[in-house]
C-alpha cells in the first residue's frame, strides 16, 4: 500500500480525519480537486466551535477565525415589515461556542494543521473512482494515477459521486437538497460593529424566514466577520423548481430588502458563490461504511437545519474525529472489514453528531411547512401593529387583536396549535 489512509477531499471532514490520524502516526494524503485547499468550498458560516476544540485545543484563539458570535437573531420578514427575537448573551463568548469563519481562510489552516502532523497534502487533484479488490475498497484513481490504501475516507462534500458509486448513497429527493447563494461585503470593521451593537471581536448571526425567498422553502441568513459580512439565501430545490424561481434573483431579493440593505450600505461585493446544501437531516444519512471505506461530514449526509441553526461545519468535524478513531483501531488491529469499519459508526452514533442528527430527526419536516414562510410573519406584524398603530380608534386588548390577525391571516386557533405543537416536537 502507498499509504495507511486516503482521504478524499480537503474540506473540514477531510482535514480533521487527516490531522487526527498523521497525529496518531499513520501516514496519510489527502487529494483535493480544488487548484487551493478552500477554493471549493462555501459555507455561511458559523462554526459551533467546542468540537474543534477537542482536535485544537484554544482552537479560537489560534485558528483564522472571524468573529465570536453573542448576538443571535431569528426574524420573519415581510414585504414591508421584520418581526424579530434578538438574543445578545455575552455568555456566549465565555467559552467561546460559535465563531464566524471564511472558507478560503479556515481551511488551509487546517490542512497546515495535517500537513504539519505528518500528512501529504495534494491540491488540484481529482479523484474520479475507487478501486477495489475482493469486495475490500483499496485505492483511488485520477486520470493514470493510482494510489493504495488499507482505509480511503470520503469527504468529498455534499456531491458526493463516489459514495454513490460505491453503492452508499443513491439519488436523493429534491427536498433533501438546497441551493445556497452567497455574497460577502466588505465594510469597515467599525462600521459593522456600530450597526450590529458589537464589541471587540464579538459577532452576530442572522436567520430570517419569510419574503427573502419569496415564501420559498428555506430562509435568509448574515453573518458578521472582521471586516465584511456574509449574507444569502439557503432555498429548498424542491420548491424553486416547483415555483420556477431563480435562487440568484431570491438572493438580490434578499440583499436589496428595504429592512437588509441599509445593514449592508456601502459595502464593496468581495465574494459571490453558490454550493448545495444538505437539508434532509437524518434521514439523508445511509449507509456509511464499506470494508475498507468511511464516508464522513456532507458526504455522508451530516447536515442539520432546524431553522434556528444551520450546522454541517461541527458535524463535519464530529464525523471525522469518530473515522479517525475507528481506523486507528483498525489499523492497530491489521483489520479493514466491515466490522472494523462499522466501528466508525458505532463511534458516530454515540457522539454528539449521531445524537443531534437523531433528536431533530422531525425538523426538515417541520420545515416543510409552507405557513412557515408565508403566514406567520404576517400574523406577528399585524399583532404588533394592533398594539403600535395608534390611529386614534379606541384600543383593544390583546385578545381581540390577536383575534383580528389571525382572521385576517386565514389561519384558525387549531392550524395554530397543530403548527406550535409540530414545532416543539420538532424542535
Ligand atoms: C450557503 C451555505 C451555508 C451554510 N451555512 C452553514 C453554517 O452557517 N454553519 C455550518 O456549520 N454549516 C453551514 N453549511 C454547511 C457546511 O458548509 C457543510 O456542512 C460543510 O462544508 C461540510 O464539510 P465537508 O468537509 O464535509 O465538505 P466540504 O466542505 O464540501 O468539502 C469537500 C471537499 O472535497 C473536495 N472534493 C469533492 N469531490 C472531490 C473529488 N472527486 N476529488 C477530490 N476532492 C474532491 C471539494 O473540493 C471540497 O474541498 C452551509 C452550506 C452552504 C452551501
Amino acid at each position: 500500500m502507498d499509504f495507511d489512509v486516503i482521504v478524499v477531499g480537503a474540506g473540514i471532514a477531510g482535514c480533521v480525519t487527516a490531522y487526527r490520524l498523521a497525529k496518531a502516526g499513520h501516514s496519510v494524503v489527502v487529494v483535493e480537486r480544488g487548484a487551493e485547499v478552500g477554493a471549493k468550498n462555501l459555507s455561511g458560516g458559523v462554526l459551533y466551535c467546542r468540537v474543534m476544540d477537542k482536535v485544537f485545543p484554544g482552537f479560537a484563539d489560534q485558528a483564522p477565525v472571524e468573529r465570536r458570535i453573542t448576538r443571535n437573531y431569528l426574524g420573519f420578514l415581510n414585504p414591508d415589515s421584520l418581526v424579530g427575537i434578538d438574543y445578545h448573551d455575552d455568555r456566549l463568548g465565555k467559552p467561546v461556542n460559535a465563531v464566524s469563519v471564511l472558507r478560503a481562510k479556515l481551511d488551509p489552516w487546517l490542512a497546515e494543521q495535517a500537513e504539519a502532523a505528518g500528512a501529504v497534502v495534494m491540491p488540484g487533484f481529482k479523484v474520479d473512482s475507487l478501486l477495489s479488490e475482493g469486495g475490500k475498497f483499496t485505492g483511488i484513481k485520477a486520470g493514470d494515477d493510482e494510489l493504495t490504501a488499507h482505509v480511503v475516507v470520503l469527504a468529498d462534500g455534499i456531491n458526493s459521486f463516489l459514495a454513490r458509486d460505491a453503492g452508499l448513497r443513491t439519488k436523493e429527493p429534491l427536498k433533501h437538497l438546497a441551493v445556497g447563494v452567497k455574497s460577502v461585503i466588505g465594510l469597515p470593521r467599525q462600521t459593522i460593529e456600530d450597526r450590529f451593537g458589537l464589541a471587540g471581536d464579538q459577532g452576530a448571526a442572522y436567520a430570517i424566514v419569510g419574503d427573502c425567498t419569496a415564501g420559498a422553502g428555506g430562509g435568509g441568513f448574515l453573518y458578521t466577520n472582521q471586516e465584511s459580512i456574509s449574507i444569502g439565501v439557503v432555498v429548498r430545490l424542491d420548491d424553486l423548481v416547483g415555483k420556477g424561481l431563480s435562487s440568484s434573483e431570491l438572493h438580490d431579493r434578499f440583499v436589496l430588502h428595504p429592512q437588509i440593505q441599509p445593514l449592508l450600505a456601502g459595502g464593496e461585493l468581495l465574494e459571490y458563490g453558490c454550493h448545495l446544501v444538505a437539508e434532509g437531516g437524518k434521514a439523508m444519512v445511509h449507509d456509511l461504511a464499506r470494508p475498507g471505506l468511511v464516508v464522513v461530514g456532507d458526504a455522508a449526509g451530516l447536515t442539520l437545519n432546524t431553522g434556528l441553526t444551520v450546522r454541517g461545519m461541527d458535524l463535519a468535524a464530529a464525523s471525522g474525529i469518530a473515522a479517525a478513531d475507528a481506523i486507528d483501531d483498525a489499523l492497530q488491529d491489521g483489520n479493514f472489514g466491515q466490522a472494523a469499519m462499522d466501528g466508525y459508526v458505532a463511534r458516530l452514533d454515540q457522539s454528539f453528531a449521531g445524537k443531534d442528527m437523531a433528536t431533530y430527526a422531525k425538523a426538515p419536516a417541520f420545515l416543510e411547512n409552507p405557513r412557515l414562510f408565508n403566514d406567520y410573519g404576517p400574523l406577528l406584524a399585524n399583532v404588533l401593529r394592533g398594539f403600535y398603530n395608534l390611529d386614534g380608534a379606541p384600543r383593544e386588548h390583546i385578545i381581540p387583536v390577536f383575534r383580528a390577525a389571525l382572521k385576517e391571516s386565514g389561519l384558525g386557533i387549531t392550524r395554530l396549535a397543530r403548527d406550535g405543537l409540530a414545532g416543539v416536537k420538532a424542535l
